[in-house]
């Protein structure tokens, strides 16, 4: 490939499969790009995306903030080809409510908020993280994030975590699947981890040395339950386990869910 070329880093109609993306690797710093952040990530996870560590490991020269918003763009991108995988049997017949791990959630993508079929409150709730990454008004620019904007990552990871919840509680073949292919969710969950994204008691998905606990497992609940944030405007209780107290979950970030849903109104 000439110089040029690996510079250029385009791909091209009418390319073979096979040839896409065969660009050079590159260091980050010999990026000649705005989006020199988003192209090294793509580049480190395409060379072995299984390898979490070193993709959610905050390169030297880039901001921790940028690198949050740059992996939260990327996690919405791929989740795009988990939806597609869930389409054939995720559907308004199979999960007429979006459920995960006994919960119940409401999409906050309408006017007020209501109870969505999972497939498109998935949709929905991708198509609101996603507008709002690219509203120029909170993120400006791909060198640095205002620090208000901050209050967004939070917001948006709680949500994506909960479409990985219902694919791997409700879809699991299709979710590891995905997961083997991807390993999509164990950088989503590093990341959340590495940045306190997701408080741990939301975290609903047991970990690989725990798959053999009973996928509905109770264990900490009551201190999940107890401990559960005000959320973002998407979610609502449904106390199928064993108490009711996650009603505290009930009072939310109004802020969030009306910037959301006047977004999705635009
Ligand atoms: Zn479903
Ligand atoms: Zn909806």
């Amino acid at each position: 490939m000439t110089e040029t070329a690996s510079t250029l880093r385009r791909l091209y109609p009418g390319s073979r499969l096979e040839d896409t993306f065969a660009w050079p690797i590159e260091k980050l710093d010999n990026f000649d790009s705005s989006f020199h952040v988003q192209e090294y990530l793509q580049q480190i996870i395409r060379v072995d995306c299984s390898n979490v560590e070193a993709i959610v490991e905050l390169p030297e020269s880039v901001d921790k903030q940028v690198w949050q918003y740059e992996h939260l763009r990327q996690v919405c991108l791929e989740l795009g080809m988990l939806v597609v995988a869930l389409e054939p049997e995720c559907t308004k017949e199979n999960c007429p409510e979006m459920k995960a791990d006994g919960w119940l959630y409401l999409c906050a993508a309408h006017p007020s908020t209501q109870s969505c079929p999972a497939i498109d409150y998935i949709i929905h709730t991708l198509d609101g993280a996603t507008i709002l990454l690219n509203n120029t008004k909170y993120f400006p620019s791909r060198i640095s994030v205002p620090e208000p904007s901050l209050k967004h990552f939070q917001s948006i990871a709680r949500r994506l975590y909960r479409i990985f919840a219902h694919a791997y509680f409700h879809h699991r073949e299709i979710y590891e699947l995905f997961e083997n292919d991807s390993s999509l969710y164990a950088r989503f969950l590093l990341l959340s981890k590495t940045y306190r994204l997701v408080p741990p008691e939301l975290v609903s998905i047991p970990d690989g040395n725990q798959e053999d606990q009973n996928e509905n497992d109770d264990v900490g609940d009551e201190d999940h339950d107890d401990e559960v944030e005000d959320d973002d405007g998407n979610e609502q209780q449904q106390p199928k386990q064993h108490n009711d107290k996650n009603q505290t979950t009930a009072l939310e970030d109004d802020d969030s869910r009306s910037e959301v849903t006047a977004i999705e109104d635009n």
